[in-house]
């Protein structure tokens, strides 16, 4: 997908030349094939164009990218692991990439007050294993969890697998510090749970992908590290099913239940057909599944996870399901998850949304919007997955079998418009955990609040009055 919004001039040579003083040779990266990673992404969906890709190693030499970038009206994209799924870190109209990938340290880690000092370029695997090497817990949790950043995860507010007891990156960051458009450093790096001094400045930068400012490095906030988690894959005959389960699971296991993920047969199948050493943990084929998860402080996980799959299959909600016996059933349970949005790709073309709806409404939004997207094409293959605790499915569709991407992918919008058309009227958000990007970015004044989208642009002038920061992102 190609997103031109304006064309953007050549950057002058002495100016490339003032930005690769800031960060030194070796981080200006202006050779194509260096920079060919940088505005590109792994499916294929967007493609952008650069002339500079900086590298800065510190929170001055940012601040220092701003600055001159103000001074000479040059537009950045802030980019962590080139992960995120709405083209919001891609340069689409050839501007500067801000890539935050060397800002990796880890400043500081407190057990007493359970926080984690970790600069945005930090990826979400090392900062949980620092939380674990400390015997503590940072829950954020998601399928690109290995080249990811914490960066990232707070600017597009990720959510994951841990949402559930957990909440989402905004709930676990308590300290920010960030850059703004005009090189001034926000330093509200606070380790207080408590600080009622005024506005929430914080919360403005978390999910506002890029275009407020760049955060350099963030608090977060530890947590107890389980000492037993178990996990059960189960099948089932409908969302209906899933969604007794779940009701089943909350009412045994409480604050306990940490994940708790549908998986429709087709999201199954292609991962079983397209990853690399994965099986299906159960040997009959069934029409749905739900991958659980239980994680306690104590020793009781697998006494409650038994008694919910029990009291499943006595009220003829669960029709088979399988215990991870040890970790590695465990993580392969897990893999067979998280390849799911790889392995779409080489079964051709694909529409993908990210929506949300009231829990007890995806029953309801998974059957219309299935009819709806049949009807529309004909052949089509919905291929819907993701947190059902949290209301969020993945709905992607699949071209129809023989037919032809270009032709399938050019109907993105009118597929669009009857999700969300169902999405809508069930009361939910057409982005529940990836942002708006460039990908929804045309369809965000239609369903939002007319009040909200006033107050988001007033927020936007008033912090990035030039229009630098991620220009074409989100609004
Ligand atoms: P990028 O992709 O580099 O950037 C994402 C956005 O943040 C862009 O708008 C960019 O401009 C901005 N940005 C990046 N760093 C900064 C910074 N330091 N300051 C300001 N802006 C910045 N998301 C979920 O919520 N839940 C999931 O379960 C989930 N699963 C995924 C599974 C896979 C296989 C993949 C590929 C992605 C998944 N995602 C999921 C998408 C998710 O948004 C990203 O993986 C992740 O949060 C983005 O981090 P990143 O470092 O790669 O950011």
């Amino acid at each position: 997908m190609n997103i031109v919004q304006s064309a953007v001039p050549p950057l002058p040579p002495e100016l490339i030349q003032k930005f690769r003083a800031i960060v030194g040779d070796k981080y200006a990266v202006t050779d194509a094939a260096d920079i060919a990673p940088y505005v590109t992404e792994e499916r294929d969906l967007f493609k952008g164009r650069s002339p500079l890709v900086l590298r800065p190693g510190s929170t001055a030499e940012v601040a220092a990218i701003c600055r001159l970038a103000t001074e000479h009206r040059i537009a950045l994209v802030p980019q962590g692991g080139n992960t995120g799924l709405v083209g919001g870190q891609t340069p689409h109209n050839g501007e500067v990439v801000v890539s935050l990938k060397r800002l990796d340290k880890i400043r500081d880690i407190d057990v007493d007050s359970n926080t984690m000092t970790c600069e945005a370029g930090v990826v979400l695997q090392v900062a949980q294993q620092r939380a674990a090497d400390v015997d503590r817990l940072f829950p954020l949790s998601l399928g690109a969890e290995g080249s990811c950043t914490i960066g990232g995860n707070l600017s597009t507010n990720a959510g994951g697998t841990a949402a559930l007891a957990y909440g989402v990156a905004r709930e676990m960051a308590i300290g920010l510090e960030v850059v703004l458009a005009d090189g001034r450093v926000l330093n509200a790096l606070s380790k207080l749970k408590k600080d009622n001094t005024g506005y929430d400045l914080r919360n403005l930068f978390i999910g506002a992908e890029g275009t407020l400012g760049i955060i350099t490095a963030a608090t977060l906030k530890l947590f107890p590290k389980p000492r037993a988690i178990e996990t059960a894959y189960v099948s089932l005959k409908s969302p209906a099913a899933a969604l007794k389960l779940l009701s089943i699971s909350r009412n045994e296991a409480a604050g306990s239940l940490t994940s708790f993920e549908l998986l429709a047969d087709i999201a199954v199948d292609f991962s079983i057909r397209h990853g690399i050493d994965i099986r299906d943990p159960l040997e009959s084929k069934h029409p749905w599944y739900v991958l659980m998860e239980l994680s306690s402080s104590r020793d009781d996980a697998r006494d409650a996870l038994e008694a919910i799959l029990e009291k499943g299959m006595e009220d003829g909600v669960v029709d088979d399901a399988v215990i991870a016996a040890n970790l590695s059933q465990r993580q392969a349970f897990w893999k067979l998850r998280d390849e799911m949005s790889a392995a779409q790709k080489p079964e051709g073309g694909s529409i993908k949304h990210d929506i949300s709806v009231p829990v007890a409404a995806v029953p309801a939004f998974i059957a219309e919007a299935n009819a709806a997207v049949v009807k529309l094409i004909p052949g089509s293959r919905p291929v819907p997955f993701g947190h059902l605790g949290d209301g969020n499915i993945h709905y992607n569709v699949s071209q129809p079998v023989g037919g032809n991407a270009a032709d399938f992918l050019a109907r993105w919008h009118d597929v669009n418009a009857v999700v969300f058309e169902i999405v809508l009227r069930l009361g939910g958000s057409i982005s529940a955990e990836h942002g708006i990007g460039v990908l929804k970015r045309d369809e965000l004044p239609e369903v939002k609040d007319k009040v909200a989208i006033e107050l988001m642009r007033s927020i936007k002038t008033m912090l990035d009055p030039l229009g630098i920061m991620n220009p074409g992102k989100v609004l």
